[in-house]
């Protein structure tokens, strides 16, 4: 079996569409773009890349993109200050504070700074706490709104586009952090699949992964998840972003797992593309809420 690609660049692609159309609609109702603004304290060479992309991302929708810069040396009261001012800055619709922060600060205590309505990256405990009571799809929220972080949002997202049916499966995701792994099973939970959230201590992975309609890695080790650890036909999310050399590699052996996975996610290509669209989606969301 050659499983079908799950092909994130071309749906990103075709989102870029709808997101032009959404801030279009916005700027005609309003007279602004929603706008995002990037925290960065220090110069890890990650997140200097990853706020360019951002940029060029937004600039390419004509959506705002702000970058706000502190040094390596920037206290943690100076940090939270500048969330605070951003918090209150009606010209800014969304906050991301990009990790690493430098060594000494701590981060729950900048999250937890962050006002819920602008943690377009889903990491403030109230976005996290929603998330996970929200009742499931089709019962009442019974939870005020909140936000997803974009990598499992995406994820979920190549899900049911491509019309996979989640109800009454059983998901594996491996890796529980608060960014991708947990929220990535509360969203296939809330979705009525049966998951099984796995981690460095889980007993027999393999056997655990083999059990998975759906199996979601996130892991951040290069091709650790191996064709038999796949059920036959089975869907496969792979979240890893590694490097073998030059080369970018997922979290998945791709090549082993092709043959026998129903449907899997190429990286380059796959979840990866879809992080920013998810991302831009949640700033004009959260630019809706604050414009009503
Ligand atoms: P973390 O390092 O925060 O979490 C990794 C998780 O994997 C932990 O829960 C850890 O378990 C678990 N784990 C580590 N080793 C093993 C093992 N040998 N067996 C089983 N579980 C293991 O990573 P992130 O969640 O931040 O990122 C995961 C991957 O996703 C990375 O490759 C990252 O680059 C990628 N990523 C991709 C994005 C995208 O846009 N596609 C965006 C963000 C991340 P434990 O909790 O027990 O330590």
């Amino acid at each position: 079996m050659t499983a079908t690609l799950l092909n994130g660049r071309e749906l990103a692609k075709t989102m870029q569409e709808e997101i032009n159309a959404d801030v279009a609609a916005f700027k005609s109702a309003y007279g602004f773009a929603p706008t995002i603004a990037v925290l960065r304290a220090g110069e890890d060479p990650a997140s200097v890349s990853y706020a360019r992309a951002i940029e060029k991302a937004f600039g390419a929708r004509r959506m705002g993109f702000a970058l706000h810069t502190l040094p390596d040396s920037a206290s943690q009261s100076e940090i939270v200050a500048l969330v605070a001012k951003l918090n209150a800055d009606a010209n800014v619709h969304g906050i991301m504070v990009q990790e690493p922060l430098p060594k000494g600060i701590d981060e729950a205590i900048v999250k937890e700074a962050l006002s819920p309505d602008k943690d377009v990256d889903g990491v403030h405990p109230v976005n996290a706490g929603r998330l996970s009571q929200v009742a499931p799809v089709g019962r009442p929220p019974m939870v005020g709104p909140f936000f997803v972080p974009a990598t499992p949002a995406g994820g979920l997202e190549i899900l049911k586009r491509f019309n996979v049916e989640l109800k009454g499966k059983h998901a594996v995701v491996l890796g529980r952090s608060n960014i991708v792994g947990k929220p990535m099973a509360m969203l296939l939970l809330r979705e009525n699949a049966t998951v099984t959230l796995c981690h460095s201590l889980t007993a027999d992975l393999p056997a655990v992964c083999r059990s998975g309609d759906i199996l979601c890695a996130a892991v951040g080790r290069a091709q650790m998840i191996k064709g038999d650890w796949i059920k036959p036909g089975a869907v496969v999310i792979d979240f890893g972003v590694n490097f073998v050399g030059e080369q970018m590699a997922g979290d998945v052996d791709f090549a082993a797992a092709q043959e026998v996975a129903g449907m899997i996610t190429p990286v380059p290509g796959g979840t990866g593309p879809m992080t920013n669209v998810m991302l831009m989606r949640n700033v004009i969301e959260a630019a809706r809420r604050q414009a009503r």
